[in-house]
């Protein structure tokens, strides 16, 4: 663990015996807590409401597609990325243990150290496939076979950008290349990808022949890759849909996030019957990156929940994104789909009352599937008493609904003023339970006020002791 650790907003503390975030001390955890919803999660526990049976498209790759993990390849161009061979050895273990198909090395062609680390995770014996990601070049391609990959992706620009202002090669050298090299890695026994780079500013024309002369040569996968991030879902369904129709082998998809798109593109892909996603952890790489493995998963668990559970261990999830998170000294948002600071709370009232009488109201993703725990968060204006009660009941604290209804309107005026930590939730429910058995009306606000007061001063250490023997 480096120190940005304890940069984070989140810190993790143990809740009913599970590892849990932290999010202060006004949220209630529920789920496997003592407000363990009774209903069955119906609405995700077999067919989905949007899932992929509603897709009729006998293309679509929503219920079949493989990851192609690339945070030690194109996670490697992130700004903040300095990946030494035993963090990558950690990132490559974690990425095997949730699960990934395929994860992406950088060139072994780039360093010398790119090579020897390239040969060390090659030697790991992983279940996923190890496969590397070079220039269409025979220099490049000789060096990768000798490393042990299973696999390995050329690339070659092919947009009119590429060709006048980088490499400055005609499409006739492009496609002659990319036999060649084929035909090497292939002789090899090894598979090969082909694919194009900045594919959606390249000629439609000039693209379709030279997947269709790659496919002929009998590669493996030709590859789409948004580079610059410029496509959209539209564009990218109508792409890959004409790809389809001419190439028999597997399509990969490749897409940068420079506008928000990259999961959104990476889904439409798989309609449209791409089979491969390239994904990093925390969605890392050039510029501000590629699709995140959580924020996919999390899409593609939304579409078919059974495929992406048997398939993939997610709750490893959060702690190779904690792993890699470390490594390149960021924090996780928190917005971030599934492990975010807030993914799993709920506020406002009305949502609070329906999740805790069944959480499928108003989740789509189950936190316990991923290991994490959901919140309701109730020291604020906008609370309600169904989940004030859920509080009392957790604190053992017997008051009828009449009473929760009078001590969450207290809370309410105490939020008014400032947000409401859960010690000062809890001393509200205190006092309304001492009072009540006292016969005190604590309608007053004067009665209420003193006898807040003096639980203040005097019932802190009592009650600590029985939230804790109570929780
Ligand atoms: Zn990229």
């Amino acid at each position: 663990m480096c120190d940005c650790g304890d940069q984070r907003p989140t810190k993790m503390q143990r809740v009913n015996g599970e590892e849990t975030q932290d999010l202060g001390e006004s949220h209630v955890a529920v789920g496997s807590a003592v407000t363990a919803p009774k209903t069955e999660n119906t609405a995700l526990a077999g067919a989905q409401p949007f899932g992929a049976s509603h897709y009729s498209d006998f293309l679509s790759n929503v219920s079949n597609f493989k990851i192609i993990e690339s945070t030690l390849r194109e996670g490697e161009q992130f700004a903040n990325a300095f990946f030494d061979t035993d963090t990558k050895v950690r990132i490559a273990k974690a990425l095997d243990e949730f699960g990934v198909d395929c994860i992406e090395l950088t060139s072994p062609a780039a360093s010398e150290q790119s090579r020897k680390d390239c040969e060390t995770i090659c030697k790991l014996g992983l279940k996923t496939k190890v496969i590397t990601h070079i220039r269409c070049h025979m220099d490049d391609a000789r060096i990768a076979v000798e490393t042990g990959v299973d696999g390995v992706d050329v690339v070659m620009g092919t947009s009119k950008f590429l060709r006048e202002y980088s490499h400055g090669k005609d499409m006739m050298y492009i496609t002659k290349s990319a036999i060649e090299v084929i035909e090497f890695v292939k002789s090899k026994g090894i598979e090969i990808r082909f694919s194009t780079e900045d594919s959606f500013r390249s000629d439609l024309v000039d693209l379709l022949s030279i997947y269709q002369a790659v496919d002929k040569v009998g590669v493996n996968r030709v590859g789409i890759a948004d580079t610059v991030g410029v496509a959209n879902p539209r564009q990218v369904y109508d792409l890959v849909r004409t790809l389809r129709g001419v190439v028999g082998c597997d399509i990969e998809c490749h897409f940068h996030n420079d506008t928000g798109c990259a999961i959104a593109n990476a889904y439409t892909a798989l309609e449209a019957g791409a089979t491969h996603v390239d994904t990093s952890v925390l969605g890392i790489g050039e510029r501000n990156g590629i699709p995140s493995l959580g924020g996919f998963i999390a899409r593609m668990y939304a579409a078919d929940r059974d495929y992406v559970m048997n398939k993939y261990n997610l709750k490893a999830l959060r702690s190779v994104e904690n792993l890699v998170a470390d490594a390149v000294q960021v924090q996780i948002p928190f917005n971030n789909p599934v492990t975010g600071y807030c993914a799993f709370t709920h506020k406002a009232g009305i949502h609070a009352k329906a999740i805790l009488a069944n959480p499928s109201t108003y989740e789509i993703l189950k936190p316990e599937d991923f290991g994490m725990s959901r919140y309701v968060s109730i020291g604020h204006r906008l609370t309600g008493w169904n989940a004030v009660k859920s509080r009392a009941q957790q604190l053992s604290l017997d008051l009828t609904d009449e009473h929760i209804k009078a001590a969450t309107n207290r809370i309410k005026v105490m939020a008014d003023i400032k947000d409401q930590t859960m010690e000062d939730v809890d001393a509200v429910l205190h006092v309304f339970h001492r009072a009540i058995a006292n016969g005190q009306d604590v309608s007053h606000d004067k009665v209420f006020d003193r006898l807040l007061e003096q639980h203040n001063q005097s019932g802190a250490v009592e009650d600590e002791t029985s939230e804790t023997q109570a929780s």
